[in-house]
């Protein structure tokens, strides 16, 4: 049996880290299309060649490009799993697909989790995000400043601003989630999966919210749940 969580929200709402620590306190396996995006184009791959252009623009890339790599990822999952997608569906079309996906591997999404955060909120997340060149830890300009200006604290590696959190790109980027990501809530609504959480209070009040909603009443049976971690 394969389980899905999806975290929902625009670009700045705080999935990527909120992703993280729910994996490392339930055991989810993590699957960021955006990060798996970045390491194609890195790597110079057919896929990673494809979508540099689109990112760069802060446009979505082609959803026949997107599904193929989250099919290709579940294919390597094995049985008894349990994901949880951060920046994936982000289209209509997306999601159907994933949901046929998931069918055909006798699994389901047991809960959608949509991250809210005020406009200005975002816009500063992004603007002001940092990510270290060599370990890929992310860092704040204001709100998580390194002890060294530029230099990452666990590595000692480089500071730098992504291309696409450039303020011009960002603008762009959170018109696109308008335009082609929002009508997903609607969607996940009309099947009862929808939970919306307060996003704009910072990573752990938000990370206890979703914990709750993901383990009611303290259950232990979300820990850990692929023993080999992801
Ligand atoms: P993210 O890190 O999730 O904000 O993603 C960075 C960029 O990767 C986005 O602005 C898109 O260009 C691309 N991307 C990531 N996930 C998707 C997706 N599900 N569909 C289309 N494009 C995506």
């Amino acid at each position: 049996m394969l389980e899905a969580i999806i975290l929902l929200g625009a670009p700045g709402a705080g999935k990527g880290t909120a992703a993280e620590r729910i994996r490392e306190q339930a055991g989810y396996t993590h699957i960021s299309t955006g990060d798996m995006l970045r390491d194609a184009v890195k790597q110079g791959t057919e896929l990673g060649r494809a979508a540099e252009a689109y990112m760069r623009r802060g446009e979505l890339v082609p959803d026949d490009l997107m599904i193929r790599l989250v099919e290709e990822r579940l294919n390597t999952a094995g049985d008894g799993s349990f994901f949880m997608f951060d920046g994936f569906p982000r289209t209509l079309i997306q999601a159907e697909l994933l949901e046929e996906a998931l069918r055909k591997r006798d699994g389901k999404i047991t809960h959608v989790l949509l991250l809210e955060s005020p406009r200005e909120v975002l816009m500063q997340r992004l603007t002001g995000r940092r990510v270290c060149r060599r370990c890929g830890a992310i860092y704040h300009v204001v709100n998580v400043p390194p002890k060294r200006t530029g230099i990452c604290d666990l590595c000692g590696g480089e500071l730098y601003q992504r291309a696409d959190d450039q303020e011009a790109t960002v603008v762009n980027r959170l018109e696109v989630y308008r335009r082609q990501t929002e009508s997903l809530i609607e969607h996940y609504e009309r099947q009862g999966l929808l939970r919306r959480v307060d996003s704009s209070q910072g990573p752990d009040k938000l990370v206890a919210d979703i914990m709750r909603i993901l383990r009611p009443t303290g259950r232990e049976d979300a820990t850990h749940r692929n023993c080999r971690g992801g």
